[in-house]
């Protein structure tokens, strides 16, 4: 497309008082020589507007650059359509919000915003969507308990056709073991008769959706929008066309001939939470030793969970499970002794009403460690706790029965993705599930090059970025719900699948119109491979977090543009850059490098580059200007999809320019907090590590590169790592390549 560009300096919030808006237009009409070049006082209001529209419409502008507020915002009053190609550059937020007003500084970051803006614009082409073949907006639902049943019904009420699979001869899964369910209406103080049987009907009854039972899926290809879905039923083959998947396949309780400690069988009298509700529904509570009818129960909180040794996390649900089990004891005989010994009680949501109840009827909770478990010559247990409180070692004797309330295992903890950790890893072999165990465990079978089974979180949840996006997994178009995602009870789990299902059906939506889904909704870009300098390298196909790229017979990358996400981990990866997208590129974030005007040495005005991710580190930094937090004015801000879209390219052609020193400003990555793009940031780091040695190699200071994490939150600390950056920049002395 012959672009005709036209650069709209906006002149308020400000920027008028602060900035020589003459010297900015010499940037777009001199140097960039744009044929349209327009300041206005208030390009957002319906004026400012009308005027870009009747450059649009009558002057025959494709290319609009506007010179004002963040890309962050404004961009509903800025879209002028999707045959339109629109640069931001950002001169409020990051340059006079944070800098000093009608400074020579201040003015010269605005003109290299307005520069960076201008060569980005001259690059960058439409997208075209993608559109795939034989695309379809069917859900298939992986499992038929509780959290797949909403999640089905829920699609299906919202009109979408529905597939579930579930293993066993009927649907319910967890809920059909129960014989009272925890209170999921008011008052909240009762467990209430178990509903899934009503759960089941209504699914069976809606419309649009087909249930396999005694299924297994033998295998899942392709892509969101074109999932070719084989199921296994009774040995007979059934195949499917899926356009996104929910993964329901729940937990299972943790193993207690782990708990030996505990008594796990070792004494009778010495019972599961599970083994209780079927204990319960059979009518009187008796022990299941000698059938004496129970007088006096104890209940033994995070039995295996919050534990290092097994599960570390809280498995949520089960403090909840023996608040309603003590319950059947005392409707039985009111005068009965129940015991909780716990770590601390855990009763989210409306729980807390069952918890109080509980307290009411007279249990007896004791916060304590238990040391040991005994029996005597009556098979009654003797319970050795450390009281947390005091600090005394308590013996409670006599006691009928115990009860553990053992903590949940995710189905997909037992997944493929496992088996190099458990061979590997001591340390991972002794807490989480064997090898033999793991390797029967297929839920999805993926024919993807990277794997059949979902990759997991620390513990072998499946979500991928429990922060900003739960639901979501690692593989596009496949959202898990319910206690595979996270330990979660009845009401989280309903709540859950609910919010599965919306995600499954934004999927659907956008990937029919060739959109990314999440995080980069709306866009249509997706990796373009200059296949004939390929080297095979497998680098993309490896780094890529969310297993978008298989290979084919002759092993070059394969793409599945509607599994991509658009985050540009490949492009950052491939050694050859031959990926590139319309809307970014290699050569486009070159080209804006180049495009900074580098001072000489003596003007004594060294130069910064950040490159900052545009989910947490690009926001922050408009934070910091919406908070009018100043820092040092050598920095130049360009944005990019992740950290881990850095080609290490850029560093070398930012410091050949004479750049005295580049800041990488991206997402906290770790456990506690997580890149947007799962591992971007993270391969970032690996790939400044080879830097490094590189530039040392060169006599050129690697502490001139300098990568920091950081979350939208910390926005406030950005005054002071861009200044102690520049300070020891001031100590290294300027780019001995300045001039060059
Ligand atoms: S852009 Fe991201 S998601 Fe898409 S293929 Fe490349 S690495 Fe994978
Ligand atoms: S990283 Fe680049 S060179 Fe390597 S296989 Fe992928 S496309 Fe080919």
């Amino acid at each position: 497309m012959d672009k005709k560009t036209g650069v709209y300096i906006c002149t308020g919030c400000g920027i008028g008082e602060s900035l020589d808006i003459e010297g900015l237009s010499k940037v777009a009409t001199k140097e960039g020589k744009v044929p349209v070049c327009k300041s206005h006082p208030f390009f957002c209001g319906p004026e400012g507007v009308a005027l870009i529209k009747s450059d649009i419409e009558n002057e025959g502008v494709n290319t609009v650059v506007i010179a004002g507020c963040s890309s962050r915002v404004n961009y509903d009053v800025f879209d002028f359509g999707p045959s339109l190609l629109m640069e931001r550059a950002n001169i409020r937020e990051q340059v006079i919000w944070c800098h000093p007003a009608n400074d020579e500084d201040t003015q010269m970051m605005a003109e290299d915003a307005l520069r960076m803006s201008l060569a980005k614009a001259a690059h960058i082409q439409l997208p075209e969507a993608y559109q795939g073949q034989n695309m379809v907006k069917t859900i298939l639902v992986v499992g038929g308990g509780l959290s797949g049943i909403t999640a089905a019904l829920e699609a299906a009420k919202a009109g979408y056709e529905t597939v579930v699979v579930e293993k066993s001869p009927v649907l319910g899964g967890w809920m059909n073991s129960l014989f009272k369910q925890a209170p999921l209406k008011f008052p909240y103080d009762s467990p209430e008769d178990v509903d899934i049987a009503s759960r089941v009907k209504e699914l069976e009854a809606q419309s649009g959706v087909k249930i396999y039972t005694n299924a297994e899926i033998k295998e899942i290809a392709g892509a969101p929008g074109m999932f070719d879905v084989t199921i296994n039923q009774n040995g007979n083959t059934i195949q499917e066309r899926i356009g996104s998947v929910i993964l329901a396949t729940g937990a299972v309780p943790y193993d207690p001939t782990k708990l030996e400690q505990l008594g796990y069988g070792k004494y009778a009298n010495v019972v599961t939470a599970t083994q209780m509700e079927e204990i319960a529904s059979k009518g009187k509570i008796v022990r299941p030793a000698d059938g004496k009818e129970v007088q006096s129960i104890a209940f033994i909180q995070c039995a295996g969970s919050r534990d290092p040794e097994h599960l570390p996390y809280c498995s949520v649900e089960c403090c909840v499970e023996s608040l309603k089990q003590a319950t059947y004891l005392k409707e039985q005989n009111p005068e009965a002794a129940v015991y909780i010994f716990n770590k601390d009680m855990r009763t989210p949501g409306q729980n807390e009403r069952l918890y109080k109840r509980v307290q009411q009827d007279g249990a007896i909770f004791v916060r304590g460690e238990i040391s040991e478990i005994s029996e005597d010559d009556d098979k009654n247990l003797i319970i050795q706790s450390k009281d947390v409180l005091t600090g005394s070692t308590i013996s409670t004797e006599g006691v009928d029965m115990v009860v553990l309330a053992t903590g949940m295992v995710p189905t997909t903890a037992f997944g493929e993705s496992l088996v190099a950790k458990a061979e590997d890893s001591e340390e991972v072999e002794a807490t989480e599930p064997k090898v033999e165990e793991i390797l029967k465990s297929n839920l999805l079978n993926l024919a993807y090059r990277q794997g059949p089974e979902m990759p997991t979180l620390k513990y072998g949840f499946a979500d991928s970025h429990f922060i900003c996006f739960p639901y979501e997994t690692r593989r596009t178009g496949i959202y898990a719900a319910g206690s595979v995602r996270a330990p979660m009870d009845a009401a989280s789990s309903i709540e859950d699948a609910t919010g599965a299902a919306m995600k499954a059906i934004q999927c659907n939506e956008l990937t029919a119109i060739g959109n990314a889904v999440h995080p980069r909704v709306g866009d249509m870009s997706f990796p373009d491979f200059a296949m004939s300098r390929c080297t095979q390298c497998k680098r993309c196909t490896v780094e890529c977090p969310f297993g978008a790229i298989n290979e084919d017979d002759k092993f070059n990358p394969l793409p599945n543009p509607t599994r991509c996400r658009r985050c540009g981990i490949c492009m950052g990866a491939c050694p050859e850059r031959i990926i590139s997208f319309k809307n970014y590129s290699v050569p486009m974030i070159g080209n804006m490098i180049k495009a900074i005007e580098v001072p000489e040495e003596d003007e004594e005005k060294p130069r910064i580059v950040i490159f900052a991710c545009e989910n947490d580190a690009y926001p922050a930094l408009d934070m910091a200007g919406i908070n009018h937090l100043s820092y040092n004015a050598w920095v130049r801000v360009i944005p990019v999809r992740c950290l881990g879209s850095m080609n290490i390219v850029w560093i070398a052609d930012t410091l050949s320019k004479g750049i005295d020193g580049i800041l990488l400003l991206g997402c906290k990555h770790g456990d506690d907090y997580q890149c947007h793009f799962v591992k971007g940031s993270e391969l970032a780091g690996i790939r400044l590590g080879k830097v490094a040695e590189t530039l040392n190699r060169l006599d050129l200071e690697s502490d001139r590169v300098r990568m920091e994490q950081l979350s939208i939150m910390d926005y406030d600390q950005i005054p002071a790592m861009i200044d102690g950056f520049a300070e020891r920049l001031e100590e290294l002395g300027p780019n001995p390549y300045k001039g060059f």
